[in-house]
């Protein structure tokens, strides 16, 4: 099943892309928790964590390369930020293509929720 992600990475609908390569893709989320928040996404279309093969090595390295160094793009890389990969139900994921949110320029607040 095609995600909105895919046409994200093909060009054919619009983001706000601020790094791009062979393996991976960044671009800011449409609706920021914070100054900083960009997704960075595989652009082999993987939609969870659960299906990361051995093959995947790369991309998923270099998700937390890029991050790092968009961080320090946007000028958070001291103050700090948070990432995270929501994984089905229980973690929240809403779009079935793998994703790492980069968030910062804030105080990140609480890991999660108390119940
Ligand atoms: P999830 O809940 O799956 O971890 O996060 C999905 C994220 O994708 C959400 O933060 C949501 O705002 C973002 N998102 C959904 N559709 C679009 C879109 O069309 N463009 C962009 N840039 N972000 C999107």
């Amino acid at each position: 099943m095609t995600t909105i992600f895919e046409k994200i990475i093909s060009g054919e609908i619009p983001a706000d892309i601020v790094y791009q390569d062979e393996l991976v893709t960044a671009f800011r989320d449409i609706h920021p928790l914070a100054p900083t928040h960009i997704l960075i996404v595989p652009n082999k279309a993987v939609a969870t964590v659960n299906d990361l093969s051995e093959e995947d090595a790369a991309a998923a390295g270099r998700m937390l390369l890029v991050a790092g160094r968009i961080a320090a793009q946007e000028g958070i890389a001291e103050s700090g930020y948070r990432l995270i990969i929501n994984c089905n139900r229980d973690g929240g994921q809403e779009v079935f293509h793998l994703h790492m949110h980069l968030l910062g320029g804030r105080r990140m607040g609480p890991m999660v929720a108390r119940n």
